[in-house]
């Protein structure tokens, strides 16, 4: 099985990921697990040039599909072929939601590269965290009044979140989104619900 892991930053995502490692491993079933960008050598040097260097935004969707190739190439394809699951912080719901809805690229090219990179891969289960962008906020910073530039950030989280929403409405199976606003106990106790009836499938 292939496992995704989404949210927009604030979500809580992080937290998550390794409870969901260890209640699969218990299980005893063997996992890779990694992350977009990166998730390889080369793929973590796209990540770093794609996260500080300033570029056009269909370079970034370049990049972040280039690491996206070698990280199935190399990583998740070979993981899946072994009997393995394979976990992903972050994959194409990223590059839909972050270069697509909060940055505006044509979800028509995003389309393309996907036909592109992985025309016959999805993940099996994807966890969208989802929070309101207040909750999401107070999470990264504190209380202060929104200064014009972080006003626009709130403005981009907004569209990145509402993308991933749009995805999620569009792709039911395999999306369950997790509301983040509850408490780590209370989010662990559904994950567990899910995890356990996907490996009794
Ligand atoms: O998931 P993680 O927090 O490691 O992501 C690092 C950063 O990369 C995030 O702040 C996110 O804004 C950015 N990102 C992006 N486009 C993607 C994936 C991640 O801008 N497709």
């Amino acid at each position: 099985k292939f496992i995704t892991f989404e949210g927009i930053d604030g979500a809580g995502k992080s937290t998550h990921i390794a409870f969901v490692s260890a209640h699969i491993q218990r299980a005893g079933i063997a996992l890779v697990s990694s992350r977009e960008p990166g998730g390889t050598p080369l793929g973590e040097k796209l990540r770093d040039l794609v996260l500080h260097e300033k570029m056009h935004l269909e370079t970034e969707a370049l990049l972040m599909f280039a690491s996206r190739r070698e990280h199935i190439a190399q990583v998740i394809a070979p993981a899946l072929a072994s009997g393995s699951w394979a976990l992903s912080d972050r994959f194409t719901d990223a590059s839909f939601a972050y270069q697509g809805g909060g940055r505006g690229l044509p979800l028509a090219k995003l389309d393309a590269l996907e036909q592109w990179v992985h025309p016959d891969l999805q993940p099996d289960l994807t966890f969208l965290f989802d929070v309101p962008l207040d909750v999401a906020r107070a999470r990264l910073d504190a209380t202060r009044e929104l200064d014009k530039f972080e006003q626009e950030q709130a403005d981009f989280f907004a569209a990145t979140r509402n993308e991933y929403l749009r995805r999620a409405a569009q792709f039911p199976q395999r999306f369950r989104i997790i509301d983040s606003t509850r408490s780590i106990a209370d989010i662990q106790a559904e994950l567990a619900t899910i995890l356990d009836a996907l490996l009794a499938a």
